[in-house]
């Protein structure tokens, strides 16, 4: 039997996972400075959470999903998305009796059967953010302006565009659909085999498709969504539109989104960068005023979005941004010449590091030059050497890693120290 990793499932080894983890917390920051709380959601859930929350005719639930019958007989699926499994939460937890707004927002792993390439994996990590509880365009607005802010702070804003886009209420979507049938039924050999099936089950995704035939087909549809939406609709893009005007979030109005999923109404938005290649979309989003009804809970109007977090990192890398580079903790090297001072070197590894300080030492006895090599190739900023010679007097030798510079003190200084920036008013 091969042991070996699923096709298309990814090992995150260091040091990217302290990348992942600084993206993550930088992006979370932001989060909960709106005011937004963790929640966390099982991974596997009954497989009708998505097919309900989803639709049907996704193509999530369609060919993506990781579906199977458990020994009980169950259908489950591994979670593709977070929206679904979150509503299904926010639902079963009664959290719309504990306040009439409801923000959260989740990260993890999410599984879709894709065909695997650079920017698409079959296992991917995600940010998102729901909010429950307002219909108000401002709402939109907040979300949205997280998000921006989410990027901004990682260094990426001028790498990416938001675009959105509103696409009505489903009747209104209903009426716009026909017309596209209408249109694309007579040049339908023309499209992508996947969008001849769209045609009937989903047509608006037809819009979304990057195959150049598709482009080419739908490039002069003479009419948009627009020309269908309700009043309604039309004031709620207005309001959202002036509201990241006034925020000066920079914005294009793209009648082509439409997003994949059947629960969103109304705004729909993405951030897509060019240097991806076509796995260009960084996140996503849109609102759901319909979905908790649907999925059994009271009517209750929300909003969010979804990052995809190893895009996100490729950016990063792409565009050499320096927010990705990991070991913000200073790392200190002790050093250790003897039996004696090894049990020394212990203890002051131990002091140092309930003081918040990350260190490392040598378990072993090795030559001054071995752990010298490990103290650079750990990239620490100052090492603490104890030599037999230093054990004799009480010393500590403290080594600038950077400038060479060394000098000794009393070990008992040791214990005053408070933190690394101590480290450097000695040295
Ligand atoms: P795409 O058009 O690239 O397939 P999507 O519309 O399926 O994206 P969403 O369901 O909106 O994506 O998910 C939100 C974000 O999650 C995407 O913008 C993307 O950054 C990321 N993402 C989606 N699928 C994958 C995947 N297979 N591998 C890595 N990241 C992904
Ligand atoms: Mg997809």
């Amino acid at each position: 039997m091969k042991i070996a990793r699923l096709h298309g499932f990814k090992d995150i080894c260091y040091p990217e996972t302290e990348k992942l983890r600084l993206v993550e917390s930088s992006i979370t920051d932001v989060f909960k400075r709106f005011g937004f709380s963790e929640i966390t959601i099982p991974i596997l859930e009954l497989s009708g959470v998505y097919s309900t929350g989803l639709g049907d005719t996704t193509d999530i639930v369609q060919k993506e999903m990781y579906t199977f019958e458990t020994k009980g007989g169950e259908w489950v699926s591994m979670r593709p998305e977070g929206t679904a499994g979150v509503v299904r939460a926010f639902i079963e937890n009664s959290l719309y009796r504990k306040s009439p707004v409801t923000k959260l927002y989740y990260s993890g792993e999410m599984f879709r059967y894709e065909k695997p390439q650079e920017g698409r994996q079959r296992s991917f990590n995600q940010i998102g953010a729901e909010l429950f509880g307002s219909r108000d365009p401002l709402a939109d607005s907040d979300i949205i302006a997280m998000l921006w802010l989410a990027i901004t702070e990682l260094g990426l804003s001028d790498h990416v565009k938001l675009e959105l886009n509103s696409i009505g209420k489903p009747l209104e979507r209903e009426r716009y659909k026909e017309s596209l049938i209408e249109f694309l039924s007579p040049k339908k050999d023309s499209l992508c085999e996947n969008c001849q099936n769209r045609l009937s089950t989903n047509p608006l995704r037809i819009l979304d498709c990057k195959t150049g035939a598709c482009r080419e087909v739908t490039s002069d549809i003479p009419f948009s969504i627009h020309d269908h939406l309700s009043e309604q609709s039309r004031e709620h893009l207005d309001a959202l539109l002036f509201s990241l005007r006034e925020k000066s979030i920079p914005y294009r109005l793209n009648h082509r989104i439409v997003r994949g999923l059947d629960y969103y109404t109304d705004t729909v938005f993405e951030v897509t960068t060019d240097k991806l290649g076509s796995q260009n979309a960084v996140a996503a989003g849109g609102r759901y005023d319909l979905l908790v009804e649907r999925m059994g809970g009271p009517q209750t109007p929300a909003v969010g979005f979804a990052m995809g977090v190893e895009r996100i990192m490729l950016l990063l890398e792409k565009t050499g941004t320096r927010r990705n580079s990991p070991g913000k903790k200073q790392i200190v090297c002790v050093i250790h010449i003897g039996e004696n001072a090894r049990g020394v070197a212990v203890k002051i590894a131990d002091g140092l590091r309930k003081k918040g300080l990350r260190v490392e030492t040598e378990y072993e006895n090795k030559s001054l030059k071995s752990q010298m090599r490990k103290a650079n190739r750990t990239g620490a900023t100052y090492s603490v050497i104890i030599g037999e010679d230093e054990l004799r007097k009480d010393l500590f030798s403290l080594r600038n890693m950077k400038t060479g510079e060394e000098k000794s003190f009393p070990l008992k200084k040791l214990a005053d120290l408070e933190g690394h920036g101590d480290f450097r008013k000695l040295l």
